[in-house]
């Protein structure tokens, strides 16, 4: 049997619906922007596997650092106990972090760092003695499938039967230029009220509804408007962390900083899980007291696990290496100069960028997991790009380490795939 065969004997996939889609690739190797499948095809990783892998796939940089951490310290407790990778770590994070930013706190994924920033916030005003319950969200935003983060996402594609039991969440479009007087508006009238505990928000880029971008001058007034009304603000940048918007955070292009940030994905350069919301000292002193109960009671089995921080140490370093750094500039002005090339086709409706996040919008309406998205993914797919168009957009978000030549194959890819339809 192939592994395509045995795949599906026992194994459930996530976001598919088996019976429409029952085959999936097998991929056995891995190594810089390239996957190879058990058919010896490869394809270049343009969306970096879920905007994980930024440094490149099994990058010999980060692999020998937790190859040795392994033999070193596996895990440990991390309730009453503590360890350097851990401590290193939460020096280099709050080293390039927005200035305000003083305390780091670990969980095992995107879904759970929202979830702890959630948390962290109705017990800031709890702590406080002024209990507050709603919060308000993006329109389209995403902050993952747990309970806490499917509630403030607005992307409710297939929610349906769990909204009976989400948290009270309000939302307001993401604000433009143009719709600004308006959102202001709604904004004000929302917090007026004086019930809203947080405002939850992806700085500038919402990733899962298909890149839409908005406009930093425009959050940096909302984050104003927050503080003004004693709202706790929370930045998800699980997508948008390490250096995909051009600096090392979205949060770093607003003069304003959130009281609270959510990291995963490339946190751990897609070796392995980890998550981390980072808070100000002022939410943390809230949670100090003499009173236990006024503690933050929330604690994953594989907190801080000496591994994952060894790989997040390793993929801080790298992000800041001149390499890198030169890379993304090189990426962000090659997709810049595809993008004159390429904005007035006539199949195209709308392209956008911000750093190394570009995006694509065809003039077509498509489904978000609609038939023709299946088809334009297997025409990427024969022609050994991995890209996976949402709804009508088709986005690269590629690793760092892409070389120039496999850029342009992605690309051209892109130029092919507008023909066929
Ligand atoms: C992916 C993502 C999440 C959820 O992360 P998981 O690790 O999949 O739970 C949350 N917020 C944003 C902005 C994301 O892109």
């Amino acid at each position: 049997m192939t592994l395509k065969e045995r795949d599906k004997k026992h194994l459930w996939h996530p976001l598919t619906q088996h019976k429409l889609h029952p085959d999936h690739i097998a991929i056995t190797s891995a190594k810089g922007a390239l996957l190879y499948d058990d058919q010896g095809n490869e394809y270049i990783d343009g969306i970096a596997s879920w905007y994980t892998c930024m440094y490149g796939h099994c990058n010999s940089f980060i692999t020998d650092r937790v190859a040795q951490q392994m033999q070193e310290l596996d895990h440990v407790v991390f309730a009453g106990f503590t360890h350097e990778p851990a401590i290193k770590l939460s020096e280099a994070l709050i080293a390039i972090l927005p200035e305000n930013q003083e305390k780091v706190f670990f969980s095992d994924n995107g879904s759970t760092a929202v979830d702890v920033a959630i948390k962290m916030a109705l017990q800031y005003h709890f702590n406080k003695g002024g209990k507050r319950s709603k919060i308000i969200a993006l329109e389209d935003g995403f902050h993952g499938d747990t309970f806490g983060a499917m509630s403030v996402s607005g992307l409710s594609v297939y929610n349906g039967p769990f909204e009976d039991f989400f948290i009270d969440v309000a939302r307001i479009p993401a604000p433009t230029k143009a719709n600004m007087p308006l959102v202001e508006d709604l904004f004000k009238k929302l917090l007026s009220k004086g019930d809203v505990a947080a405002f939850v928000y992806e700085p500038l880029v919402q990733g899962a509804a298909a890149m839409k971008m908005f406009d930093p001058e425009c959050l940096n007034t909302l984050l104003a408007i927050a503080k003004d009304y004693g709202v706790v603000t929370i930045a998800d940048e699980v997508m948008t962390g390490f250096g995909k918007t051009g600096k090392h955070f979205a949060s770093l292009h607003m003069e304003n900083k959130p009281d609270i940030m959510c990291l995963s994905k490339a946190l751990t350069a897609g070796l392995v899980p980890m998550a981390i919301t980072t808070c100000s000292e002022e939410i943390y002193s809230a949670f100090l007291s003499d009173d236990m109960s006024k503690g933050f009671f929330h604690g994953h089995t594989y907190s801080a696990n000496p591994i994952s921080c060894t790989a997040a140490l390793a993929g801080i370093a790298l992000l800041q290496s001149e390499e890198i750094q030169e890379n993304i500039q090189q990426i962000i002005a090659s997709h810049a100069a595809f993008d004159a090339k390429i904005r007035n086709h006539p199949k195209i409706k709308e392209t956008r960028q911000y750093g190394v996040i570009y995006a694509i919008d065809l003039n077509v309406t498509i489904e978000r997991y609609g038939n023709l998205r299946y088809q334009l993914f297997d025409f990427f797919m024969q022609h050994g790009v991995c890209l996976r168009p949402l709804g009508n957009t088709i986005y690269i978000l590629a690793p760092y380490v892409i070389t120039k030549k496999q850029l342009h194959k992605i690309y051209a890819t892109i130029e092919k795939v507008l023909a066929t339809f």
